[in-house]
Formats: structure tokens, C-alpha cells, sequence
């Protein structure tokens, strides 16, 4: 029975991969694959209230989240995120790869020093073919795992040629201090390739505030992680909007964004720290 439905398994995946390979595509950032993507829905109804999501918002962090790469399985976030990172990586490491997968087999882009400072979901299994990569996760309590704190950084100063945080920012209770704290432990011309959910069209809402250990929610407190799954539990301090981009230029950074073509809730930013700062 059990090699039966794995056979039907291994068939519905041929099925789907050949299915999305007829439709075309972007070419997913993290394996490099063309083809129309799978999707699921994965926002649940409380986080779209308590977000006050208008409802093609609704559906473009919904796609953000829930459209996966037939082949590889990264989510159209995290493989944009992936082929940021392979921009940032080619431009400092002189390789020309076109998806993360294939970039450390150079040994030039082997030789760079990287920050996962929270794992990038199945980014991960590739980027730590770096030697160089040094790998925490936010708010760890996992027994080998270190846990960085974004705005007090272990790091020591200008130690990276690239930091990476993965839909981390928002969790953070000072938007701020975590962007300079991520300036400070990067080399001068080193970037912070990141995603965080941002709605263009609106202002930025804070619903907490920490200050001195005193937790104080301006809005009911809202998480990001499906209810009962025992997953990520984080809760938000910023419900970023447009004015975004003004806090990573007054941390010092030049910015670029990765931008999909048809769904505007899917962005990347690379956060460069100029050469010369
Ligand atoms: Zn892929």
C-alpha cells in the first residue's frame, strides 16, 4: 500500500512539473526552473482582518506566499529572494549563475562571507554550501541553532559581504536599530538582500511598541504563523506601507528593488551600504 501511494505520489508530481513546464514562466530563483507555478491558499481569515487587507492585497500576499515552484517548492517570495541573492552574490564574487543552486560551485562565490541571519526557507540546503555562511535564526530556542537578535547583532563591525533576513523585519519591535545594526556587521559595499510584506498602498501601522521590556500593543496582537500549527508564532510590530523605503535610506543604505511583473505585494529589497560609508 505504502509503494503504492508513493508511486501515485511520484506520478501527480510528473504530472504537475510537466503540466507547469507547457505553461511557461519566470525562471525560479532557487532552482532555476521555467513554469507556471502551483498554488495554494495560506493566509487564514483572522490575519486578512486583523491586516485590514482590501482584497486584491488580500490575494497578492496570498500569492506571495501560497504560488510554489513546481520543481524546488520555494514559494514566489522566497525564489525571488533567491535570485536577489544571486545578483548580490555575482556582482561581488565576479560568478555569472542563474539561480542559487548553481552559484557556489564558484569558487569565488564560495570565498564570500554571508549572513543568514534567519533561514530563508528552502534557500538554506543551498546557501550553506558556503563556507563562509554563518547561519542563526531569529528568536531560536533550538538546542545548536544561535539565536541573533537583529537589534543587537553578535557580529563584530563590517564582517559580511551580504546579511539575508527573511520576512524578519516586521517581527522586529525597532525597525531602525535592526537596519543599522545590519549596516554596522556589513563590509562598505556589502548588501542586506531581504523580504518583509509591505502594502504599497497605504502607511506603515505599528501595532506594538518595546520599550525598557514593556510590551504595549497599540492594535490586537497579531501573528504571523497559522493558528494551532505550533509553527512560527511571531508577532508583528509593523504592518509596513510605502514609507518603507525612507527608514532603509536613513540607516544609510542604497536601495534597489526586485520587483514581479504582474503581482506588486512580491518584492525584494537589496539594502547596499555604500563603499564609501
Ligand atoms: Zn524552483
Amino acid at each position: 500500500m505504502k509503494f503504492l501511494n508513493k508511486l501515485w505520489r511520484t506520478g501527480r508530481r510528473a504530472r504537475e512539473i510537466g503540466s507547469a513546464r507547457l505553461h511557461g514562466g519566470t525562471p525560479c530563483g532557487t532552482c532555476g526552473f521555467t513554469g507556471r507555478p502551483l498554488h495554494r491558499n495560506v493566509l487564514w481569515p483572522e490575519l486578512v482582518a486583523a491586516w485590514e487587507l482590501p482584497p486584491d492585497w488580500a490575494r497578492w500576499m496570498d500569492e506571495r506566499e501560497g504560488s510554489r515552484c513546481a520543481w524546488c517548492g520555494s514559494s514566489l517570495r522566497s525564489g525571488q529572494l533567491a535570485g536577489a541573492i544571486v545578483t548580490a552574490v555575482n556582482a561581488r564574487a565576479g560568478s555569472i549563475a542563474t539561480s542559487l543552486s548553481a552559484v557556489f560551485r564558484d569558487a569565488r562565490a564560495r570565498g564570500l562571507q554571508i549572513a543568514e541571519i534567519n533561514s530563508a526557507g528552502n534557500l538554506h540546503r543551498y546557501l550553506k554550501r558556503c563556507p563562509g555562511l554563518r547561519y542563526s535564526e531569529f528568536g531560536s530556542q533550538q538546542v545548536g541553532v544561535p539565536h541573533e537578535d537583529l537589534t543587537q547583532l553578535s557580529y563584530a563591525d563590517a564582517s559580511f559581504d551580504i546579511a539575508i533576513t527573511s520576512d524578519t523585519l516586521e517581527h522586529v519591535p525597532d525597525i531602525d536599530t535592526a537596519l543599522r545594526e545590519v549596516w554596522r556587521v556589513l563590509k562598505p559595499g556589502g548588501a542586506h538582500v531581504f523580504s518583509t510584506p509591505v502594502v504599497w498602498s497605504r502607511a506603515t501601522r505599528q501595532r506594538a511598541t518595546l520599550h525598557g521590556g514593556v510590551l504595549t500593543h497599540l492594535l490586537a496582537p497579531s501573528h504571523h504563523g497559522p493558528p494551532g500549527t505550533g509553527q512560527t508564532d511571531f508577532l508583528v510590530f509593523y504592518e509596513f506601507g510605502s514609507d518603507f523605503t525612507a527608514h532603509c535610506t536613513a540607516a544609510g543604505f542604497e536601495l534597489t528593488l526586485v520587483k514581479h511583473a504582474t503581482n506588486p505585494a512580491v518584492v525584494t529589497f537589496i539594502a547596499t551600504r555604500p563603499a564609501s560609508g
